[in-house]
């Protein structure tokens, strides 16, 4: 579920469309969560699928840790990259926003923590854009990333979660916001390709 204070819109040709702020989403929300009507689908569940099917799934779900390909239902599966994201994952069921957003900021992540089955060219234009965006990523980034999640996590208590209700695991989230749980680091849901999670796209 994404975060309600957000709608689509159209980016460019080049990138399509993109998720936008529609008022001021502080640091700390959780700005996407996995929630009761997102498609979870197993690598067995993938085979089964008529393999038209495998251009959508390569082009709107994540990869978690365990393999599964996660099909966002709502506008969430809009969420673009970039090398400077306004939010990065807190595991891989909850996207966090590391920054202020402003209404009308566009919303983003940094797929290197989505267990990309294959490398990704980068033109997001962000200030020290990586230019590549691979599954290994957490290798180099993940310390940093961890960072700016436990910056973030710090005020999750003190800013509305309007997306708790949604959630598939709240007590998972609740855990970590009243301190029975720590904030994973990166290392634990992302995946280097050698795992080899997801089939290379078509
Ligand atoms: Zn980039």
């Amino acid at each position: 579920m994404i975060h309600p204070d957000t709608e689509l819109r159209f980016v460019s040709p080049e990138i399509g469309h993109g998720v936008f702020a529609t008022r001021r989403i502080p640091k700390g929300t959780i700005t996407w969560g996995l929630c009761h009507l997102d498609h979870v689908l197993s690598p067995a569940r993938r085979l089964e699928l008529p393999p038209c099917y495998a251009g959508v799934i390569s082009a709107f779900a994540y990869l978690t840790a365990q393999g599964d390909a996660v099909l966002c239902w709502d506008i969430g599966r809009y969420v673009n990259h970039s090398c400077s994201p306004s939010s990065l994952s807190l595991n891989d069921e909850l996207d966090i926003a590391v920054r202020d957003i402003l209404p009308g900021e566009q919303l983003t992540d940094d797929y290197g923590m989505l267990n990309l089955p294959h490398v990704l060219q980068c033109r997001c234009g962000a200030p020290g854009c990586r230019r590549e965006v691979r599954a290994d990523d957490h290798l180099r980034m993940g310390a940093e990333w961890e960072v700016q999640v436990r910056e973030a996590f710090a005020l999750a208590s003190r800013v509305p979660q309007p997306v708790l209700p949604y959630l598939k695991n709240a007590s998972q989230l609740l855990d970590m916001l009243e301190g029975r749980a720590d904030v994973p680091s990166p290392l634990a849901y992302c995946v280097p390709p050698a795992a080899g999670v997801g089939p290379a796209p078509a």
